[in-house]
């Protein structure tokens, strides 16, 4: 595990994050630079780079991720939906190299960076 990754330091409690739901394998955080009412980050603990990364064998990862993201936004007022994206590289916009997935709800105050 990155010893320098923010996400891997979050993960494991050296860097403060507004937890908003935990689970084996994942936790969900509230993004600090928000871009709507409710901008949550859904992190797997296990140090993957980014979509590219994932395998086969990673397919009941990525849906643990998929029904976490549904569950935390039902759970913050947005059971009748929400934005789900994942910025994929540099040329995709991620700037943590650390597999994450936005869930957005509400309106979107601005877009992404
Ligand atoms: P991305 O562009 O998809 O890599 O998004 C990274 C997101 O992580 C951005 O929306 C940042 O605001 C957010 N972020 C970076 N550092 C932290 C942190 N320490 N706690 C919470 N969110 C963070
Ligand atoms: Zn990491």
């Amino acid at each position: 595990m990155p010893q320098d990754c923010v996400f891997c330091r979050i993960v494991r409690g050296e860097l403060p994050a507004e937890v908003v739901h935990r689970e084996d394998g994942l936790l969900a955080i509230r993004d600090i630079n928000p871009v709507a009412r409710t901008h949550v980050l859904v992190i797997p603990d296990r140090h993957i780079a980014d979509l590219r990364e994932l395998s086969a064998g990673d397919a009941d990862l990525w849906w643990q991720l998929t029904q976490a993201a549904s569950r935390v936004a039902a759970d913050l007022g947005h059971a009748d939906g929400y934005r789900f994206f994942v910025s994929v590289g540099p040329g995709g916009g991620q700037t943590v190299f650390h597999l994450h997935v936005h869930v957005l709800g509400g309106a979107m105050t601005r877009l992404p960076q």
